[in-house]
């Protein structure tokens, strides 16, 4: 009998015998750990020499990487950083480099790859933009936790198998905010206390008079959650769903950096979430931005369509097949994808449409495009808002109703805000979602266009309409 399966039956065992499940009752009844203590804490070999991908331009400043990574820079980008290196211009001031095998590979075929993983120096050209993009902080009420909205998002980990420059989470990386991981005792105890509070007051706040809500969904972030062991992150989810929770999402960019990390421990590690929890749905929010993560190509970057009908294009196994497997549990498993539209990496509304009409096929929702955040030195990742919308509106056209369910929002610190148009030198936001309580019937925002606008406070000077005030707060 192997392992897991041994392991399996003695959970099915303690799960029938020792562990009557009462989900919102007495969560402290529960011995969780034991069930964790099954569950093997593993390790991946994400490349370069020491397993975690290359991290760091000083191996390559240093030519101490190994081979197949040399051809990521010239000799002349490599000087120039070493000019920028403890100026404040330094590139990993703003934002860590990391690059997995993995990811290596797809970057050697296609530049738009290469141009969101490689550090370029003119990133630090112009660092305007926010250190803490959308003031998280100000909605953390204990560290690794933020609480804006209903649900709850957790800083699991302060790394990804390979870093996009364009990240928002920089600031968690570099470590200059203060933020911190989020420790699974602590988030538990907040979640209980919290809906304890909702329940005490009928979900009216007694100091502000507004609503508030259970908090029934939580959201697995970082860096990376998949950059964990199964171990530590079965630790995030089994404690998350102790303390009430009944979805569960995972946001991960693993299945375009490192898709080899969904092995069979992790899936064994799913089936027995499920089976403890199986009220709870678990809802991996993927980031694909471009179908060259997961399309195969011939030489002439191509992509190969299906033999299979002449609509739909091949994917590479290596993702292919931990989207089945995830696909395989829709019992309680779903997947959304959502992306930011970056310069020179996915600014092209023809790819995103395709991207979308495969992803669809595949079984992955569109959830969300963003514009890419306020983060210092976004004015190298980040087009015109207007022009991303437009290039959004576009990638939306020959999509079905069921394909087409992406919005293209902005995650500001008032919330989530839509561009819903532009049109008659006039753009029209929605705010999509808010921790105010804004009415619906005030949930519009019209101001004059600035086609020089790159963010939501760019339009301050422009307004129109906006009765909920929302732009002045
Ligand atoms: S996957 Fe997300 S958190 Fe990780 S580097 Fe990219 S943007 Fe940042």
């Amino acid at each position: 009998m192997n392992i897991i399966l041994a392991a399996r039956i003695k959970v099915t065992k303690i799960s029938q015998y020792k562990i009557r499940v009462n989900y919102f009752a007495n969560f402290a009844m529960r011995n969780y750990e034991k069930i964790i203590s099954i569950i093997k804490d593993n390790n991946f070999d994400r490349g370069g020499f020491h397993g975690s991908g290359v991290v760091g331009l000083k191996p390559f400043v240093d030519n101490k990487v190994p081979d197949e990574f040399k051809l990521l820079y010239t000799q002349q980008e490599l000087k120039k950083f070493t000019q920028l290196r403890g100026t404040p211009r330094d590139i990993e001031e703003r934002m860590k480099v990391k690059i997995s095998d993995h990811y290596l590979k797809l970057v050697q075929r296609s530049e738009h790859l290469k141009n969101l993983i490689k550090a370029r120096s003119e990133e630090t050209e112009d660092l305007s933009g926010d250190l803490d993009p959308s003031n998280q902080n100000r909605y953390s009420p204990i560290p690794g936790l933020l609480h804006k909205y209903e649900m709850v998002l957790l800083y699991t980990s302060g790394t990804c198998s390979s870093h996009c420059r364009y990240c928002y989470r920089l600031d968690l990386f570099t470590k200059k905010t203060g933020k911190q991981l989020a420790k699974i005792n602590e988030v538990k105890d907040y979640i209980v206390n919290y809906n304890r509070k909702v329940k005490a007051c009928q979900g009216t706040d007694p100091e502000s008079g507004k609503p508030i809500y259970f908090i029934k969904e939580a959201l697995l972030s970082g860096g990376d959650p998949m950059a964990l062991s199964n171990k530590r992150l079965a630790r995030f989810m089994f404690g998350l769903a102790e303390a009430g929770i009944t979805t569960l999402r995972i946001g991960t960019k693993e299945l375009a950096f490192f898709p080899a990390r969904f092995d069979d421990n992790f899936f064994d590690m799913l089936d027995l979430f499920n089976k403890t929890y199986p009220h709870v749905r678990v809802v991996f929010v993927v980031h694909f931005t471009h179908p060259a993560e997961f399309l195969e190509m011939d030489n002439e970057q191509n992509y190969l369509p299906s033999n299979l009908n002449s609509f739909t294009f091949d994917w590479m196994k290596e993702t292919l097949n931990p989207v089945l497997k995830l696909k395989k549990r829709a019992h309680f498993i779903s997947l959304e994808n959502q992306t930011p539209i970056i310069w020179k990496v996915n600014d092209d509304s023809a790819t995103l449409n395709m991207m979308q009409k495969e992803l669809y096929n595949k079984g992955i929702g569109n959830h969300y495009f963003f514009q890419c955040r306020n983060i210092q030195g976004k004015k190298e990742f980040a087009l015109p808002l207007e022009e991303t919308w437009k290039i959004f509106s576009l990638s939306q056209k020959g999509l079905s109703g069921i394909e087409k369910h992406a919005r293209f929002v902005m995650s500001t610190e008032q919330g989530k805000i839509e561009v819903i148009s532009v049109t008659d030198g006039k753009i029209i936001f929605r705010i999509h979602r808010d921790p105010y309580d804004i009415r619906p019937e005030e949930n519009i925002i019209i101001c004059k266009s600035n086609p020089n606008a790159f963010w939501i406070t760019d339009y301050k000077g422009h307004i129109i309409y906006d009765p909920s005030s929302i732009l002045q707060s």
